[in-house]
C-alpha cells in the first residue's frame, strides 16, 4: 500500500513491499472484513427492476466457506484447477474466493468463448471442475466427452443432468471451514492472456498477485478507500482487468463492487448503470471510452459522482483523454500491464501524474525499464521494450506447464513484454506499440497508436486501426481501416480527407496511403482492436 501521498518522486523512492509470509486472496477480500464489519457490503447487483441486490463481507465469508467444503466433497484439492465460465455476478466472486480459500487455482473465463476456445482452454489447463450457468453448460456439455479432465460441474441455475446445483451445494455444506495455509507464492489463479497476437498463453500467479496490483489501483482511482468509493467496469471479470484491477483490489480494500452482465458495450446504457447504482470509480477499456466519444450528447449522462476513471489494455491516446477532460472534468489514469505482469506504468491525476498520449510512469514498487535485445536501456527519445525487473510481486510464476515459453519471456532479470515504449524528458513513458504491430516504412519505425489516435480526432471517425501493407519501394505503407460515426457515408473524397488530416498533424511518412472503410472493428472479448486480422486482409491485398 502507499503511504505518503504527496508526491509521485517520494512515493517512489520511500516505497518498500510489505509481503507476508503468508497470504490467501479468499481470506484477504472476505474473511478480513467480515471479522471488523460484517454487514459492509462487498457487491451490489444491477437488477432489471427494483433496487439492487446487496451481498455483505459475512455473506461472501459464509457462502465461500461452505461452496469450498463442497467442492472439497467433490474431490477437489490444492492445486487442483477450477474454472469459472461467469458473468459478473454474486456467485462469480463467491466462487472465486472458495477456490482461493481451498487453494486451488482459479482459471477464469469468458462467457463470450465458442465451444473451440473452451476446450482449449479447458484442456490446456486440465480443468476438474467448473462454476458456470446454462448457456456456459450448454457449450460444455457440447464438447465434454473432450475434456478428460473435468469431473464436477456446479451449475448457479439450479442443478441439471449431471451438474450439481450452486445454491444446492451452499445450502448442503458447513459455514464453518479453515481456509488453507497458503504462501504468497503459491499458485492462486491461471488467466489466459487475450490471444490477440497469437494462441492465448496460461499465465500463473500466486497469492502475492493481489497485493502486487494495490499501488498502481491506489495511483489509477486516487487513493482508495474515500468515503462513497464504489467501483465498477463494463470488463469481464475474467480478464486481468476486470479480476485484477477492479474485482479483487476494490474488495480487499473492504469497497462494494457493482457487478452488471450486459454482454454489448453501449455507451448511454453504461452511463445510466453507472448513475443508477452510484458508481463512483469505473475501469473502462479505451476502446470503450473512445466509444463513449463519439455518441453524440454522452458527456451529460455522466454521473456527477464519478470520481476516477481508470483505463487499460490498449493505447489510450491523447484525443480521448483530452475529450475526457474537457467534457467530463475527469482525468483518466490511464495505466499499463499484461496478463503476464499488469499494473506496473501508471498515472494519478491526484499527484499530478498524467499526460496527454503518455501511458505514465513506473507506479512505485516496480522496476520498469525500456531495453535493447541485450537487455541495456536505451536512450530517451528511442523505442525499446518495456521491461519489468523480477523479482516483482506483480509478476506471474510463469506459463502452465510451459517451463520453455517462460524462459523466453526473460532476458536476465528482465521480464520483456513484447511491448515497445518510449521515454520522454519527463520521465514519461508513451506507448510505441506491440512489436508485431510496429509498421516499418521507408527506413522509419511507427507505432500505429499515434496514427489510430489522430484519425479518431477527425470527426467522422468512430474507431480506426492502422498497420503496414507490405510495398515493394517501402517495405511497407501506412494502411488505415476506419469505421465512421453513426450516420457517416464512406466516400472516397471522404477517404482523402482523412488521409490530409493525418498526413497535415502528424508527417509525411507517418500519413496512411491507403484508407478503407469498414463495418466494425474485430475485437477481442477484453474489447481490444485485433490488427492482426487487418494485417493479413493487407498482406493479401498486396499479394493481389
Ligand atoms: P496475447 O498475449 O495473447 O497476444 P494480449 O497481450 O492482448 O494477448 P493481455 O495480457 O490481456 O493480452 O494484454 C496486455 C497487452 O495489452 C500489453 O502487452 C499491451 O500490448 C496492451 N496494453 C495494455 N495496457 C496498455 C496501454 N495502456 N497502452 C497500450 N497498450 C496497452
Ligand atoms: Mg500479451
Amino acid at each position: 500500500m502507499l503511504e505518503r501521498r504527496d508526491s509521485y518522486e517520494a512515493l517512489r523512492s520511500d516505497f518498500r513491499w510489505s509481503i507476508p509470509d503468508r497470504f490467501n486472496i479468499g481470506v484477504a477480500v472476505s474473511d478480513a472484513w467480515a471479522a471488523r464489519d460484517p454487514g459492509r457490503i462487498a457487491l451490489l447487483e444491477d437488477r432489471p427492476s427494483g433496487g439492487p441486490a446487496t451481498l455483505s463481507f459475512a455473506d461472501l465469508a459464509e457462502r465461500s466457506n461452505a461452496l469450498a467444503n463442497g467442492l472439497r466433497a467433490q474431490g477437489i484439492r490444492r492445486g487442483d484447477r477450477v474454472a469459472l465460465l461467469l458473468p459478473q455476478g454474486f456467485e462469480t466472486a463467491i466462487s472465486h474466493v472458495a477456490i482461493y480459500k481451498l487453494g486451488a487455482i482459479a482459471v477464469p473465463l469468458a462467457l463470450l468463448f465458442g465451444v473451440e476456445a473452451l476446450e482449449y482452454r479447458l484442456v490446456t489447463a486440465g480443468v476438474r471442475a467448473i462454476v458456470t450457468n446454462a448457456s456456459g453448460n450448454a457449450r460444455i456439455s457440447a464438447i465434454k466427452g473432450r475434456l478428460r479432465d473435468l469431473e464436477t460441474v456446479v451449475l448457479v441455475e439450479g442443478g441439471d443432468g449431471d451438474a450439481i446445483g450452486f445454491d444446492r451445494l451452499i445450502a448442503d455444506h458447513p459455514v464453518a471451514f479453515t481456509p488453507e495455509d497458503t504462501a504468497p507464492d503459491d499458485p492462486a489463479m491461471m488467466i489466459f492472456t487475450s490471444g490477440t497476437t497469437g494462441p492465448p498463453k496460461g499465465a500463473v500467479h500466486g497469492h502475492r498477485v493481489l497485493l502486487g496490483h494495490m499501488p498502481g489501483t491506489e495511483m489509477a482511482h486516487e487513493f482508495p478507500p474515500r468515503p462513497g468509493d464504489r467501483f465498477w467496469t463494463p470488463a469481464d471479470w475474467a480478464w486481468a482487468g476486470g479480476l485484477l484491477n477492479v474485482l479483487l483490489p476494490a474488495l480487499y480494500l473492504g469497497l462494494p463492487v457493482v457487478s452488471s452482465r450486459s454482454e454489448k458495450f453501449e455507451p448511454e446504457a453504461a452511463c445510466d448503470l453507472m448513475a443508477r447504482m452510484e458508481v463512483r470509480n469505473a475501469f473502462i477499456p479505451p476502446t470503450a471510452l473512445r466509444m463513449m466519444k463519439s455518441t453524440v450528447g454522452i458527456a451529460r449522462r455522466f454521473p456527477k459522482t464519478l470520481r476516477t476513471i481508470e483505463s487499460a489494455g490498449e493505447a489510450l491516446g491523447r484525443e480521448t483523454w483530452e475529450w475526457a477532460r474537457q467534457e467530463l472534468g475527469i482525468t483518466v489514469n490511464e495505466i499499463y500491464g499484461q496478463t503476464e505482469c499488469n499494473l506496473v506504468i501508471g498515472s494519478c491525476g491526484a499527484l499530478g501524474v498524467g499526460k496527454a498520449g503518455a501511458i505514465g510512469k513506473p507506479v512505485p514498487g516496480h522496476d520498469v525499464g525500456l531495453i535493447d535485445a541485450e537487455g541495456q536501456p536505451v536512450a530517451t527519445g528511442t523505442p525499446g521494450q518495456i521491461a519489468i525487473r523480477r523479482p516483482d510481486p506483480v509478476m506471474f510464476l510463469g506459463y502452465w506447464q510451459s517451463p520453455e515459453a517462460t524462459e523466453k519471456k526473460f532476458i536476465g532479470d528482465w521480464m520483456v513484454t513484447g511491448d515497445q515504449g518510449v521515454a520522454d524528458e519527463d520521465g514519461y513513458i508513451h506507448f510505441f506499440g506491440r512489436d508485431d504491430d510496429v509498421i516499418t516504412s521507408a527506413g522509419y519505425r511507427i507505432g500505429p497508436g499515434e496514427i489510430e489516435d489522430c484519425l479518431t480526432g477527425h470527426e467522422a471517425v468512430a474507431l480506426a486501426a492502422a498497420v503496414g501493407k507490405p510495398d515493394p519501394v517501402r517495405t511497407e505503407i501506412v494502411k488505415a481501416y476506419v469505421v465512421l460515426r453513426d450516420g457517416v457515408e464512406p466516400s472516397a473524397p471522404l477517404a482523402e480527407e482523412i488521409k490530409s488530416w493525418v498526413r497535415e498533424r502528424l508527417s509525411a511518412h507517418e500519413y496512411p496511403r491507403e484508407v478503407a472503410f469498414v463495418d466494425s472493428m474485430p475485437l477481442t472479448t477484453t474489447g481490444k482492436v485485433i490488427r492482426r486480422i487487418f494485417r493479413d486482409r493487407a498482406r493479401r491485398e498486396a499479394e493481389g
